[in-house]
């Protein structure tokens, strides 16, 4: 068992000072003072910390992605401590452009791997292609029958690496992942890639239109990508969906219309988005591929899942994102996009997913995985199979 002292608790909303329990994988008593008496007992002194939700990033390539640039550009894997160390204590594994060479089979074992290294992993089915590629034969069929799958994508649009699914393709995602999720009490959520393309976010307006479908059933990520779409992704906020802005940026993104993730977050809120309807991921492992106008590869970097924390650092000490807000975008809200219940939150029942961030700086002190100190003093005391 495990007692926190005193921290100041964002579950992400404001609890003020509080001792928390964990025992075993779980918080079981949260309360201004506990009186704790017991031989194991594990004391942490969060004095001067806050103690949030450990950060839930729900898109990452475990096994790395890219390979626009041929065999030799093909991402790294992803490693515990790339999540641990930036808080994240959830991630979600997709494929991207590859799912030849990258498979679902692969997808799945690494995320297996990761959760017995220590954090909690799903995956989504199939990939940028449409009709999708899937374990079982069926998207309905991963989603209900394999644990981990919890959704679809990322599906990919208005983009030259996408398949150009037609309107009906997406229909069939969208109402396979839909079945599939309320069978298996998942989100059934249907992560879409959007890319530079001038049809934006219209191919999800045109899926829905004359269906059963509601555009809340996608979840589309990019949309810091350029201006027209974060417009675009404002408006599709409006109308009821989440959108999700992409951490991991390259100077030359920035320079060339990118919106930092942080900014992004601060002006859609300014412009009266609900803090849930807004989330961050890290984009973790993909290849940065830098293109010019006419689709010809320029460059390529590396997506870091420690871009999360840092874009949350920078939304609350850059752009003077309230601290609430700016977790909420990592932890409560997209939880709640995937339906993930157990996460997401401080609160007694729930995973005991937590991170000790230094009050003045915000930085990583401690991170606790199902009950689990993973990192102590912004040092992983737990390291993958593999690390040195
Ligand atoms: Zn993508």
């Amino acid at each position: 068992m495990i007692l926190i002292q005193q921290a100041d608790v964002y579950s992400p909303t404001p609890l003020g000072r509080m001792d928390v329990l964990l025992a075993g994988s779980e918080v079981v008593a949260m309360a201004p003072t506990l009186d704790v008496r017991l031989p194991q007992l594990q004391v942490i002194d969060g004095r001067d910390k806050l103690l949030v939700p450990g950060f839930v990033d729900s898109l990452v390539h475990f096994i790395g992605g890219g390979g626009e640039g041929g065999f030799a550009s093909r991402t790294p894997e992803m490693q515990l401590t790339d999540a641990t160390l930036g808080g994240v204590t959830t991630a979600v594994g997709a494929l991207g452009t590859d799912s030849t060479t990258r498979t679902l089979t692969n997808l799945l074992a690494k995320a297996h791997g990761l959760e017995t290294e220590g954090i909690s992993t799903y995956c989504h089915t199939g990939s940028y292609q449409v009709p999708c590629k899937t374990i079982t034969g069926q998207i309905t069929d991963d989603i209900l029958l394999i644990d981990k799958v919890i959704g679809v994508g990322e599906i990919a649009i208005s983009d030259h690496r996408s398949s150009q699914p037609t309107l009906d393709e997406l229909r069939k995602v969208a109402a396979q992942a839909r079945v599939g999720g309320m069978l298996a009490g998942k989100g059934g959520t249907v992560s879409v890639h959007v890319g530079s393309g001038e049809s934006l976010l219209q191919p999800l307006y045109d899926a829905v239109a004359g269906t059963e479908l509601q555009l809340k059933q996608f979840y589309p990520t990019h949309i810091n990508r350029n201006m027209p779409l974060f417009l675009a992704g404002l408006q599709f906020a409006r109308d009821g969906g989440v959108i999700d802005f992409t951490t991991s940026t390259t100077e030359y993104d920035l320079a060339h219309g990118e919106v930092a993730a942080a900014k992004a977050l601060a002006l859609a809120l300014s412009e009266g988005i609900s803090p849930m309807q807004l989330t961050m991921s890290s984009d973790g492992n993909a290849s940065l591929p830098i293109f010019s106008p006419s689709g010809d590869m320029l460059g390529l970097e590396v997506g870091e899942v420690k871009t999360l924390h840092r874009s949350f650092v920078q939304a609350v000490r850059e752009f003077e994102v309230p601290l609430q807000a700016a977790l909420t975008a990592i932890t409560a809200s997209p939880a709640a996009v995937l339906g993930l219940h157990r996460k997401g939150q401080v609160a007694v029942g729930l995973d005991a997913d937590l991170v000790l961030l230094e009050s003045a700086s915000l930085a990583v002190d401690t991170v606790i995985a199902k009950g689990k100190v993973l990192v102590k003093q912004g040092q992983a005391c737990v390291k993958g199979v593999f690390e040195r």
